[in-house]
């Protein structure tokens, strides 16, 4: 049987076999704006000639398709142009942002995760060998006197570094409703600002504003994400690990789907009183206690293999016995 447009549009974006994805998609847009997304790439003008449509027409489909954030703008040669989400990431974090989206689109997104995401999330390592993205650690963690510390570590130097700041609401806690950490948390970084202001889903923030978000979500214990790239910059995630589309698959299956950071930390066993609060601040279960402890005190250690470096434990350290050290080296973050 011939499929319909919504599951030509799943195949599109890399989900075939979906049975909610097709679903989402008529949800958002009409079978004419789902033909003229399958139309994209191109410029109003060759879309319109592509479809048989008015050209007035197709450049009102197109700005209501982006103002949905199913369709994304392009400017080859500096010639305005629209092409179609990408993959799930894109179509996920565009639409559960769109304005006018109902209750129920973002409870079938949640559906959506809960119920078919995880099989697809498996088969990730295997078409990205690297994760797309990479924790960062709290920059405070660091003792930057003893070890390099590059850019694309530092969520404070991508912020420093930025030439356009914004902040959106975090779609993933948007639709599971989980944990009441804070929702305005996704900084956005240059042109990934730059898109959220033009669409009116990203808020313009100042540096400043920027530095305090992230040490407001370093206190409530959510952890920095970024791209992958050694040219810092695009956004900065705060995740808790119980809404995140990613975090919770790392913890309970071990999947690589996103890398550590450079460091890892380290516990001094001469200074740790074992009051457990590195315990209950690692969302990893990467701290324990030691098989060997000094007289009078629980002493805890570090799994090494399940440290993500992220530095909460460190900061939270009543007796400042957590150190984080640089454990790989520059390259192992992409080019
Ligand atoms: S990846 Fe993390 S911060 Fe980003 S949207 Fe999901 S939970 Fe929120
Ligand atoms: S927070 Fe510090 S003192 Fe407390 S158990 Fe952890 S390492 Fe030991
Ligand atoms: S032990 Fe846990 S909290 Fe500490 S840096 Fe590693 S992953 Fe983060």
């Amino acid at each position: 049987m011939e499929k319909d447009i919504y599951e030509q549009m799943t195949d599109r974006i890399m989900l075939t076999g979906s049975k909610l994805i097709p679903e989402l998609f008529r949800m958002v847009v009409n079978t004419a704006e789902a033909e003229l997304l399958m139309a994209m790439p191109g410029t109003p003008e060759q879309l319109a000639e592509k479809t048989g449509r008015p050209v007035d027409a197709v450049e009102a489909s197109c700005r209501e398709l982006y103002h949905k954030g199913m369709a994304f703008k392009s400017f080859k040669g500096g010639i305005l142009g629209y092409r179609m989400c990408r993959d799930m990431l894109q179509f996920h974090d565009g639409t559960i942002l769109w304005p006018e989206a109902p209750r129920a689109y973002h409870d079938l997104w949640q559906r959506f995760m809960e119920e078919e995401w995880p099989a697809y999330a498996r088969l990730a390592p295997l078409v990205f060998p690297k994760p797309v993205t990479r924790v960062i650690p709290v920059g405070e963690a660091i003792d930057a006197g003893n070890q390099q510390v590059l850019d694309a570590d530092s969520a404070d130097r991508i912020i420093e570094n930025a030439q356009a700041l914004a902040v959106t609401r975090c779609t993933c806690r948007l639709i599971a409703h989980k944990c009441d950490n804070p929702v305005e948390v996704c900084l956005q970084v240059d042109n990934a600002a730059r898109y959220t202001m033009d669409r009116g889903t990203g808020r313009e923030i100042t540096k400043q504003e920027a530095l305090d978000i992230l040490r407001m979500c370093e206190e409530k214990g959510l952890v920095h994400v970024t791209m992958n790239r050694s040219h810092a910059g695009h956004f900065i995630c705060n995740c808790c690990s119980c809404c995140c589309q990613i975090l919770p698959l790392v913890i309970s299956e071990g999947l690589k789907l996103v890398d550590p950071s450079r460091y890892q930390a380290e516990i001094d066993a001469e200074r740790c009183v074992g009051c457990g609060t590195c315990v209950d601040r690692c969302h990893f279960h990467a701290i324990q206690p030691a098989a060997e402890s000094r007289e009078g005190a629980e002493v805890m250690q570090v799994l090494a293999e399940k440290c993500m470096g992220c530095g909460l434990c460190q900061i939270t350290c009543p007796e400042d016995a957590i150190s984080l050290k640089a454990v790989r080296p520059a390259d192992f973050i992409p080019a």
